[in-house]
């Protein structure tokens, strides 16, 4: 009997881990013996709450609040808060699952956990924002702490949710410690954590091209989204040379036929950050085409980089991807691509980089904003940026030793999640069964 049904996300993620690391269970039949596998898809806590807030006329709301505690075998919970009106517990749980692999392909020791809200940012005045981040952290505070779990930001929530929440919970508890992650530089946030997905992403891109005996400069990228991830990929793409055609957000893709212009990736900046506009904005002001409630994936491009949301690209797109000439997919997004596009991926040979892979820079950051934190220390963009490359290319080198196939094809997904799933199982293998 199927257990929760009602939450397809978090079946799409275990079967897909799940289906890459069964041959490789049978081969090692002591992680079945211990039940590392019911472990691992039950999640150690999950904890839900009531989050009321007042709006700016008087009126009061009443939003979710969640916090999945998946897994701290190696370390103590780690992983962003959503805003968004799609977040609920089964969205959040494949979040936090796919966050324990992750955490552990960075090398740090951070386990993994999930949360948000359904509560939608968008429209609301930066005091309303304040009052449901000051509501949502009252709750959350007793739950985490700098040795026991420690959030960041996702879908919905940067650098003015953090400050906000950082704020409420040093207010609560009279202490300023590393509770949360992306925090302001400030107070004790770090360089480079802004840029560390999107970079993270590239830097990754940067391997696996090589493999190919290929490089960045030249090649056309479609990108999706145009939030955090979106809007630091971009950036070290062009960096690199290549030429970024689009980017999306949920009322359509932004198409540059000649590749977007520094400037155009500093007014996307503004718009995005500063006025929180949406991206139609950008067509008329550019002479833009837009393409109204389309994702990017019929656009002829080399390289695609989804950067937007869960199950943004399915099997068609991934069909239509392939027979415009992209040979490469690379994952800023978590769980992007559906398990039917990823099977039309591997059975092409088309270079593809599971988010767990290629978008945990972001994380490994925020574990390097811990340990400067700890040490009461900060380094510099240089430092960071130089950690952060080799972590990547750290998670790239893992994903080789477990999936490399005899033909020398790379596969990143059965890479990822055995690699990932070793250092954790072993983990829990030796503190028994708890
Ligand atoms: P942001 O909130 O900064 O940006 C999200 C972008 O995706 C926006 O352009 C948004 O458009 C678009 N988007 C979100 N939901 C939908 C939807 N349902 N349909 C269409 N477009 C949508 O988030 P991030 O850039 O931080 O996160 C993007 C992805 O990267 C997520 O999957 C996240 O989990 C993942 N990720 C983020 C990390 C980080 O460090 N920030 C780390 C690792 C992974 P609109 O504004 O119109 O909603």
């Amino acid at each position: 009997k199927l257990r929760d049904p009602e939450q397809p996300e978090f079946h799409q993620a275990a079967e897909e881990v799940l289906s890459t690391l069964w041959p490789f269970l049978q081969e090692h039949p002591k992680y079945l013996k211990a039940g590392i596998i019911e472990r691992l898809i039950e999640p150690e806590r999950v904890i839900m709450f009531r989050v009321p807030w007042m709006d700016d006329n008087g009126q009061v709301h009443v939003n979710r609040g969640f916090r999945v505690q998946m897994n701290s075998a190696i370390g103590p919970y780690k992983g962003g808060l959503r805003f968004h009106p799609s977040v609920n517990l089964g969205v959040l749980k494949f979040l936090a699952f796919e966050q324990v692999f992750k955490n552990a392909l960075t090398t740090l020791p951070m386990g993994g956990g999930k949360g948000g809200s359904d509560f939608d940012p968008k429209g609301k005045s930066d005091a309303e924002v304040m009052r449901f981040c000051q509501s949502f952290m009252t709750e959350l505070s007793r739950h985490i702490g700098e040795n026991l779990d420690i959030p960041a930001g996702d879908i919905g929530v940067g650098a003015r949710e953090i400050g906000y929440m950082y704020g409420q919970y040093k207010r609560l508890r009279n202490e300023f410690t590393s509770v949360l992650t992306g925090k302001g530089l400030t107070y004790g946030g770090s360089l480079i954590r802004p840029e560390a997905t999107g970079y993270g992403a590239v830097y990754f891109a940067e391997e696996m091209l090589q493999e190919r005996g290929l490089s960045l400069e030249g090649q056309r990228i479609a990108l999706s989204g145009s939030g955090n991830v979106a809007q630091y990929a971009a950036l070290k793409a062009m960096d690199l040379g290549a030429m970024v055609i689009s980017i999306s957000d949920s009322g359509g893709t932004l198409y540059f036929s000649e590749g977007m212009t520094a400037e155009q990736w500093h007014h996307l900046m503004e718009l995005k950050n500063e006025r929180r506009g949406r991206l139609v904005e950008m067509a008329s002001q550019f002479n833009l085409e837009f393409l109204a409630k389309r994702t990017p994936w019929h656009l002829a491009c080399d390289i695609a980089l989804p950067c937007a949301t869960q199950n943004e690209l399915n099997g068609d797109d991934a069909r239509t991807l392939i027979a415009n000439g992209c040979h490469s997919v690379v994952e800023g997004a978590n769980m992007p691509s559906t398990l039917e596009a990823i099977d039309v991926f591997l059975e092409n040979r088309i270079l593809f980089a599971p988010g767990k892979a290629a978008n945990a820079g972001g994380v490994a950051v925020s574990g390097l904003e811990m340990s400067q934190n700890a040490m009461r220390m900060q380094w510099t963009d240089g430092e960071v940026d130089t950690k952060l490359h080799a972590i990547m290319q750290s998670i790239h080198s893992a994903c080789e030793r477990y999936g490399k196939e005899e033909d020398g094809y790379i596969n990143y997904v059965k890479g990822s999640n055995i690699a990932g799933f070793v250092k954790v199982a072993d983990a829990m293998l030796a503190q028994g069964v708890v």
